[in-house]
């Protein structure tokens, strides 16, 4: 985004609501010096039937988000529900009429030299329209990265910790740069992880498999929405377990999910087919459902969905001010 396009877009900064091109942080700030900071990716999905901004299950990432500030022994001023509150309040502050990404991150705002945690933490969340993250036109060319995913007892994957995605970075970047569209990242005991950032899934035998909590990965929360649809609009049940390199050749169907990626077909692994190299079918039905659940169009997962036109608590608008 060029600092032009940033004056127009509000972020939330220090407890205020500022213009975007001026949320800026100092260059000593411990969490830009050593990666100590957790972040969340939260997707707002434009109905423009209804000119109606649905946040995709709001609460669910800012649980996971306060959780996750506990790795860094930070303590926020904030409940989830206030995070959600502030949420809504941004998207309404820049009037968005396009589907849109939320990044809140928690960040350690000591500007000293030393990696160890000292108080001072704060939260900044900023929100940029956002399509496709990954294309979900067509089935993806994914390949095993050389780079293994993070061990859980060396910076843990699951704790959405800012420093852990330059493993996702170099796994990412290795990727294109070899003509791939994505990377799988398999673990220190060479079994299949998940995504540079995003979860995987394969169909076998007609049922879905995903790695498991121990397999280094983060806990997605489409992942979590995956498992529930499927069971729910296709019968279709969900395996957790390792799943080896070798059956990524084999599989009749794989598939990335997240917020940025959503759901997403691979149509090849280490240049060998997946099925007949398309996005499968049942990854089609998923992609189709998921679609018309995060636009609000079944009532039954209204539930997941925070609608932005209502008001929020007006305590929260005060006290950004
Ligand atoms: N794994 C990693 C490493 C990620 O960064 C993400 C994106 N947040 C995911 C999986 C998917 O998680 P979610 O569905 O909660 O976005």
């Amino acid at each position: 985004m060029t600092p032009e396009q940033m004056k127009n877009v509000t972020a939330y900064f220090q407890g205020r609501f500022v213009p975007l091109a001026e949320a800026n942080i100092n260059v000593m700030t411990h969490a830009f010096n050593y990666g100590t900071g957790v972040f969340e990716g939260i997707r707002g999905y434009w109905n423009r039937d209804t000119r109606e901004m649905y946040l995709f299950r709001l609460r669910e990432h800012y649980e996971r988000f306060l959780q996750n500030t506990g790795f860094l022994k930070m303590k926020l001023p904030y409940s989830a529900q206030d995070l959600c509150d502030i949420s809504v309040e941004l998207v309404r502050k820049n009037g968005f009429d396009e589907n849109v990404y939320l990044r809140p991150l928690a960040y350690k705002t000591a500007c000293q030299i030393g990696t160890k945690l000292s108080p001072g933490e704060d939260v900044t969340i900023f929100a940029v329209p956002m399509g496709d993250y990954v294309d979900t036109t067509r089935s993806l060319a994914a390949c095993v990265s050389t780079w293994r995913r993070l061990e859980d007892n060396a910076i843990p994957a699951r704790g959405k910790i800012c420093g852990g995605y330059v493993n996702s970075a170099l796994a990412a970047t290795e990727a294109r740069d070899n003509g791939y569209d994505e990377a799988i990242m398999l673990n220190e005991a060479g079994k299949v992880s998940e995504g540079a950032a995003m979860n995987m899934f394969m169909v076998r035998h007609g049922k879905l498999v995903t790695t498991p909590v121990y397999s280094n990965i983060l806990e997605g929360i489409t992942r979590s929405t995956v498992v529930e649809i499927a069971a729910n609009e296709l019968g279709i049940e969900t395996e957790y377990r390792q799943i080896d390199r070798s059956e990524l050749y084999i599989a009749d169907e794989i598939f990335f999910c997240g917020t940025g990626a959503q759901i997403a077909g691979i149509g090849s692994v280490d240049r060998r087919e997946v099925g007949d190299g398309d996005t499968g079918p049942i990854t089609a039905k998923l992609q189709a459902i998921y679609s018309d659940v995060v636009q609000g169009r079944l009532s039954e997962y209204s539930k997941w969905l925070t609608p932005c036109s209502a008001p929020v608590a007006a305590a929260v608008v005060a006290a950004a001010h």
